[in-house]
């Protein structure tokens, strides 16, 4: 990709997760901007084949590397492989994440735990790596290479269910809470080293991970009750907020949560019943 508008022309871009959904959809707009991307899966090969399809079909730069988030070895071999092939890291998207849902009284350790390692755990070794490379390069950069802008960004995938609690999803609701804490908490011992770090918290989004409530029209209608703007949101909606939050133009935005949720947040019930 070339062009003088392009936002990310030649940053180097890890996004975990993005075989699908929004992680994928993070992936194409970063490819689309001119960066280097790191397209990662974890089970699925054949849509991590296909992200990474797209992007070369268009032009685009990008390698595609499996890798479980929730596995140290696996962690720092993706960010080998990408230092490997591209020499630097700018952008961490920390996107990977799955449900495991059951009722909280027959919920079993193993719903639990998978979520936490996942969605929690996952979080911090992506992260930590992330945060290790920037500083690791900035001291070997030069002189005249030194700036006054972050030297690296974290966007980190939250939900609403950071702040919304969530009968039937608590280890989800559990995870995304922690990532609350956790993002602020490093966003502030990483800020003086002129690293960023925020979160996006979507809200109802169109991808294979809640098909069963778009896919089914009555509980679409149902859904609708919890959006003020009355559509669910589609995997690029979050991407443009990813890409902003990944970008200088967001420079002075630390340790913030920006929501994206037609108004999910914003307590729908009240509307009409003050
Ligand atoms: P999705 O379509 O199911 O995609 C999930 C992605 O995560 C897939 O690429 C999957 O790869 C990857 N993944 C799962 N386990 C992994 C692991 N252990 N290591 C590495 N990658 C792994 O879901 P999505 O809706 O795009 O969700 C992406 C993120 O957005 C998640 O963190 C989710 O909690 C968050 N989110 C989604 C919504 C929504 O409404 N869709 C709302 C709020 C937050 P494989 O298939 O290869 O395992």
């Amino acid at each position: 990709m070339t062009g003088p508008e392009l936002k990310f022309k030649d940053q180097v871009v890890i996004v975990t997760g993005s075989s699908s959904g929004i992680g994928k959809a993070c992936a194409i707009y970063f490819a689309n901007q001119g960066a280097h991307v790191v397209v990662n899966y974890s089970s699925n090969a054949e849509e991590g084949q296909n992200t990474l399809n797209e992007i070369l079909n268009k032009g685009g730069s990008a390698i595609l590397v499996q890798a479980d988030v929730s596995r140290e070895d696996d962690v720092l071999a993706l960010f080998r492989e990408t230092i490997s092939k591209f020499g630097r890291l700018d952008v961490l998207v920390s996107n990977a994440g799955l449900q495991k849902d059951s009722p909280f009284l027959e919920m079993s350790l193993q719903q639990w735990q998978k979520v936490i390692d996942v969605n929690l755990t996952g979080m911090f070794l992506c992260c930590r790596a992330a945060a290790r490379q920037f500083i690791e390069q900035e001291k070997n950069a030069t002189e005249t290479s030194h700036s006054e802008l972050s030297i690296g960004k974290i966007v980190m995938m939250s939900s609403v269910h950071d702040v919304i609690p969530w009968a039937g999803h608590v280890n989800y609701a559990a995870s995304k809470g922690g990532i609350m804490m956790f993002m602020k908490s490093i966003s502030q011992e990483l800020a003086p080293h002129k690293i960023r770090v925020n979160s996006v918290s979507p809200g109802a989004i169109k991808t294979p991970i809640n098909k069963e409530v778009w896919s089914d029209p009555e509980k679409y209608k149902g859904l609708m009750n919890l959006i003020p703007y009355k559509r669910i949101g589609t995997p690029q909606d979050v991407a443009k907020a990813v890409g902003w939050l990944a970008s200088d133009e967001s420079d002075y935005v630390n340790g913030e949560t920006l929501y994206i949720d037609g108004g999910m947040t914003l307590y729908p019930e009240f509307a009409d019943n003050g």
